[in-house]
């Protein structure tokens, strides 16, 4: 798409919303559900699409994408009196006669750029937030899932007025482009690299940002544990979407005395969910692509494998696998987004801990024990986006949790209402009456009058 058409695609954005007419909440409620009913009639179209791109089963892209969606959309029409409702705050003595409010109103015109491992959702659940908070937005999918992308620009382009939201197809130029333009909030999802890219641009208009960004998410199996249970919802969490989702726990820390019953637990578990061979699963996904698949098969001639490590290039497939690591092992250095989990043997939490806690912070850290005590103490000791405890991907799911990231996982959260609130402003008012005009503030300020004010802040303290 020339930049011109992108720019105009902006314009008629900003007119649109100037009209007024996204501010009713009967209105925010009909795209609600308009967006809702798109889902839900071409759901067999958006999931072979998601077949076509990641190998998704029907499940998995239900799971984690349409009906995703839909429950977030559900959430959000249900509760959008509520969210959007003017709250009255008390005003204090100083303010006397007055009253105060808090008025969520929309930002205006918002951009929503999403990456390729969950690329329905990943797009469509803040535009939830955004069309609730009263916005008109722009989608920038994904281009390396471009059936995706292709299916979802062609369902919102029949389905909604293009000045209200409009999704713009393309590579790192038309992302370029769009960014360059002055958007009232941008939410960002995908690697660090590019989240650096996006906060800078922003920057140049004083644009907000969310950047829901990746990283190393540790999973610590310690203390008193059911081994069996851990290690076959680890398997679960661990090669959902084929090991390419954000949250999947990237490496195990395990306790010395647990190290050696990990491995058959996993052979089991992958033998249970996937069968003998997972290439012929209907429910193991595939790589995105082929430099996806060079750049994790890179990990296999540097680490020993102790389970899996088949792959097929043709295919883009990867076998579930188990690797041998050390902290300083090359696998350690970065994210790995694909089903390698490597394994570290620690002596204790202390250490697990102290490497935690040497890295960047990570989006989420998993915590396997029925000890409270350790489980109180990696709590209190590290810090990362979102925790789940004794499972995985979960509380992600979770409408009532925020998610989002901190430090180098990123800034922001949604999800439910706090996806309403991040496109949201929060305009403080305050209502004073045409009576009364006590005189202290006004000069000359006269000694008295200091006097005065000084005992009205003690009492009010
Ligand atoms: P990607 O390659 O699809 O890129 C994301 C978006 O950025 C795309 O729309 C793309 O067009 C654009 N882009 C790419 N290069 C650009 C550039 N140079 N300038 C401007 N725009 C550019 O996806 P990805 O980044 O490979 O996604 C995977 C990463 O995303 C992983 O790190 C993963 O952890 C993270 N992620 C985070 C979350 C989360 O919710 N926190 C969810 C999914 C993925």
């Amino acid at each position: 798409m020339s930049l011109e058409s992108i720019k105009s695609i902006f314009e008629d954005h900003k007119n649109y919303f100037s009209e007024g007419e996204t501010l009713s909440i009967s209105f925010r409620k009909n795209q609600l559900a308009r967006l809702r009913d798109l889902i839900e009639k071409n759901e067999k179209a958006i999931h072979d699409a998601l077949k076509e791109d990641l190998g998704k089963s029907e499940f998995e892209a239900y799971v984690s994408e349409t009906g995703f969606c839909i429950l977030e959309i559900d959430k959000a029409i249900h509760n959008i009196d509520k969210w959007a409702r003017t709250k009255s705050v008390s005003t204090s003595l100083l303010h006397f006669p007055a009253s105060s409010y808090i008025k969520p109103e929309p930002l205006g015109t918002v951009l929503i750029i999403s990456p390729w491992n969950y690329p329905f959702q990943l797009l469509i659940s803040p535009l939830v937030g955004a069309i609730a908070a009263g916005n008109t937005a722009i989608l920038k999918p994904s281009e390396v899932a471009p059936a995706t992308s292709k299916i979802v620009a062609d369902l919102i382009k029949n389905h909604f007025s293009n000045s209200y939201i409009s999704v713009v197809e393309g590579a790192v130029e038309e992302t370029q482009a769009l960014l360059d333009l002055p958007f009232d909030y941008i939410f960002y999802t995908g690697n660090e690299f590019v989240g650096k890219i996006v906060m800078e641009k922003a920057s140049k208009h004083l644009t907000p940002v969310t950047l829901e960004l990746g990283g190393k998410s540790p999973c610590f199996i310690v203390g008193d544990v059911d081994l069996d249970l851990t290690i076959k919802r680890i398997t679960w969490g661990k090669f959902f979407n084929a090991g390419q989702t954000c949250v999947a726990p990237d490496y195990l820390l395990v306790e010395e005395k647990h190290y050696e019953k990990i491995v058959p637990l996993f052979e089991k578990y992958i033998n249970e969910l996937y069968g003998k061979d997972p290439k012929v699963s209907d429910d193991y996904g595939k790589i995105i692509n082929q430099r996806h698949f060079d750049r994790l098969m890179g990990y296999f001639t540097k680490e020993e494998i102790l389970l899996g490590g088949d792959s097929d290039r043709e295919a883009k497939y990867i076998s579930p696998t188990i690797l041998k690591a050390q902290f300083d092992s090359s696998v350690m250095r970065e994210e790995i987004f694909g089903p390698l989990c490597p394994l570290i043997k620690i002596k204790n939490i202390d250490e697990g801990i102290k490497f935690v806690n040497s890295r960047p912070k990570p989006l989420a850290l998993y915590i396997f024990t029925n000890n409270e005590e350790l489980e109180t103490k990696i709590l209190e000791r590290t810090s990362s986006g979102g925790v789940c405890i004794n499972d995985t991907l979960l509380h992600l799911s979770s409408d009532t949790l925020p998610f989002g990231g901190v430090g180098a996982s990123g800034m922001g959260m949604y999800h439910g209402k706090f996806s309403f609130d991040t496109f949201s402003h929060f305009r403080a008012v305050m209502k004073r009456r045409q009576m009364l005009d006590i005189p202290i503030k006004y000069p000359p300020y006269t000694s008295s009058k200091l006097s005065k004010i000084r005992k009205l802040l003690k009492f009010m303290g």
